[in-house]
């Protein structure tokens, strides 16, 4: 079996792993997140002399994933400065010259692992979320990661605010009009002035949550009809939202698609769905 790597960039911690298709990983190591003068020599160095046949990467964004495109593998508009504009891909192909690489969003990395490796085993579609200091989506169906002029940016769909939330909102875009800006980690502690796992048994934060989640599935629900939707990110980690999620879904679709259909999950590979979709990203390109 041929050995392979892999590369989970996010906002504070950066993830290599060399291991096997199958999802074994045979060694591992984390780094912080700081600046490309220091983290790619890091990088580089953990790789070099390890004999992997290919790479498989998902980084932070924004960031071009679209292979033909020019600007393929620079990153833009971060709010990360010392990484706005950094060409990730050319760095990696000079110090790791000879190694063929792919790269997706962080989010496709882990909605690839799920769907080969974790929840989505036994099923066609499925669609992987992560709700943490942003939110992204990735969506994978019959094998294919669904891709546009970009990977799609499903974390600012816009969301309709309640009634009763005053709060502002902290998408730096689009303020309280995107599901970002209304139901992120930031957006949680913007409006309650603590963080999610401080809120841990205040209900209203709870509710509001998963109500702002359930429209956003809907939307998700009513395009993809996905067989399963994987939600992960820090936010997740408070079980209760799940039923509460569940409740709100049934209320708002109204029966007019079949919610029995659709599986809503954690995570089954739980943080190392990106880390083991790199390596069947890398298997994919040898
Ligand atoms: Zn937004």
């Amino acid at each position: 079996m041929k050995l392979l790597g892999s590369i989970e960039t996010g906002g504070t911690k950066i993830v290599c792993a060399v291991g096997y298709k199958s999802g074994q990983v045979i060694e591992t190591i984390t780094i912080p997140t700081s600046s490309p003068e220091i983290n790619i020599p890091e990088i580089v160095e953990f790789f070099k002399g390890k004999d992997i046949s290919a790479l498989g990467i998902g980084s932070f964004g924004p960031i071009d994933t679209i292979e033909d495109s020019p600007s393929y593998g620079k990153i833009s508009n971060t709010p990360k400065l010392p990484w706005v504009n950094f060409d990730l891909i050319s760095a990696l192909r000079d110090g790791l010259s000879g190694i063929p690489m792919k790269l997706v969003t962080d989010v496709n990395e882990a909605a690839i692992g799920e769907y080969y490796l974790g929840a989505g085993k036994e099923h066609k579609s499925l669609l992987y979320i992560t709700v943490g200091t942003g939110i992204g989506a990735g969506y994978i169906s019959d094998n294919s990661l669904l891709e546009g002029f970009s990977s799609p940016e499903m974390g600012h769909i816009l969301i309709e605010k309640v009634s009763r939330d005053n709060y502002e909102g902290s998408c730096p875009y689009h303020g309280d009009k995107c599901l970002e800006g209304l139901a992120s980690g930031t957006a949680i502690e913007g409006r309650w002035k603590n963080k999610g796992f401080e809120l841990r048994d205040k209900m209203e934060v709870w509710e509001l949550e998963a109500e702002y989640l359930a429209k956003a599935l809907t939307n998700y629900i009513y395009i993809l009809a996905p067989e399963v939707i994987v939600m992960g990110g820090g936010i997740m980690k408070q079980k209760i939202i799940f039923k509460l999620i569940e409740n709100s879904l049934n209320k708002i679709v109204n029966n007019y698609m079949d919610l029995n259909k659709v599986k809503i999950v954690s995570p089954a590979l739980g943080d190392r769905s990106g880390i083991i979709g790199g390596l069947i990203l890398a298997s994919k390109i040898v």
